[in-house]
């Protein structure tokens, strides 16, 4: 499925273009129109099994609710369309 925004896959990571925010996978294809985005680091968590040569301290790929199985708080979701992604 992809964003009817930026036409990229739901369930591909995308990125603010300042970083602050980052999107949820799961919690993009259970909206299935647009990309999801969370606060980062808040929402999502770090690991050094992630860690990346662009991301060095390793970003979770999911949400913390989405990774605890919880319901997600969407209250503070940012859609694709209100942002400018990298
Ligand atoms: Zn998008
Ligand atoms: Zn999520």
């Amino acid at each position: 499925m992809l964003c009817k925004v930026c036409d990229r896959a739901l369930n591909r990571t995308q990125w603010s273009k300042d970083e602050t925010l980052k999107s949820c996978p799961s919690c993009s294809q259970e909206n299935g129109a647009e990309h999801v985005f969370f606060n980062y680091p808040v929402r999502f968590g770090t690991t050094p099994f992630r860690a990346s040569p662009n991301h060095p301290e390793g970003p979770q790929s999911h949400c913390i609710e989405c990774r605890a199985d919880n319901l997600v708080d969407m209250s503070q979701a940012v859609y694709c369309s209100a942002i400018e992604i990298k």
